[in-house]
């Protein structure tokens, strides 16, 4: 897209101690070499966000939370505000991730108000959604992405404040991708549903494939149209595999 570079963003989970902050150093010292062409984010634990801001401070890393809460502040034992995440120096937050949605059972609504939160925070949320097994199987795929992108993603969605992430549950930690046809097929389907409710702003939205990218596989995948970066989990833990995805482009 002309406005927004392709955004490789690495999702740590419940990954990273103090010792890890090495790793981030080292990312952040190596995207400096694809930083023209390339955005670049990693999202780590609560933990660590602050450190992790403080290291990428004047790199071209950015840093992200997790997940936010959808309120302010207030009594939620437990919870981080956006306005928390942005004020450890973070600039993005991950929302709706598939974990999320099955574990602490969050709805397309809960992402929606979150996210909301986090626009108003200054925040860019990366928005995640995707179809499980039984439901491609189902042929129901591309029904379950348009009411997720609906539901979850909130009016004002601009392509400064908001990205996309189509991420398959059965191909999140699996080592299986669906074929590039199929996700050809999914991304064509969420510009068009992007573009209509955004006009513009959804023409330039970023649309990230996530699961099970690797070094191996993600010239092919970010090649497919429509696929505008990746969002990876456990090949953004090693330095060394979330740079040479970083380089590819
Ligand atoms: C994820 O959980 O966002 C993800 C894509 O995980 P992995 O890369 O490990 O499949």
């Amino acid at each position: 897209t002309p406005e927004n570079k392709p955004l490789i963003a690495g999702n740590w989970k419940m990954n990273g101690l103090q010792s890890s902050l090495e790793t981030l150093t080292a990312i952040a010292e190596g995207v400096s070499a694809f930083a023209a062409k390339t955005d670049t984010l990693i999202c780590p634990p609560a933990t660590l966000l602050r450190a992790a801001a403080v290291i990428s401070a004047g790199t071209a890393l950015r840093i992200g939370g997790q997940d936010c809460h959808a309120a302010v502040n207030g009594a939620y034992t437990g919870e981080i505000s956006a306005e928390m995440i942005a004020d450890a120096g973070a600039t993005f937050v991950i929302l709706g991730h598939s974990e999320r949605r099955t574990l602490q059972n969050e709805t397309n609504g809960e992402v929606s108000y979150k996210a909301a939160a986090a626009h108003t925070a200054g925040l860019t949320t990366i928005v995640c959604l995707g179809e499980t097994e039984a439901e491609r199987k189902c042929g129901q795929t591309l029904d379950v992405l348009g009411r997720q992108l609906e539901e979850s993603v909130p009016d004002g969605a601009t392509s400064g404040n908001t990205v996309i992430a189509y991420e398959p549950v059965w191909a999140i930690g699996t080592g299986l991708t669906p074929t590039t046809a199929d996700i050809r097929e999914a991304h064509a389907f969420m510009r068009a549903a992007l573009e209509a409710r955004f006009g513009a702003e959804g023409k330039t939205m970023r649309i990230l494939y996530g699961g099970s990218v690797k070094a191996s596989n993600a010239a092919e995948l970010m090649a497919i149209d429509n696929v505008d970066g990746a969002l990876i989990g456990g090949a953004s833990l090693k330095a060394d595999d979330f740079l040479a995805i970083a380089g590819i482009y």
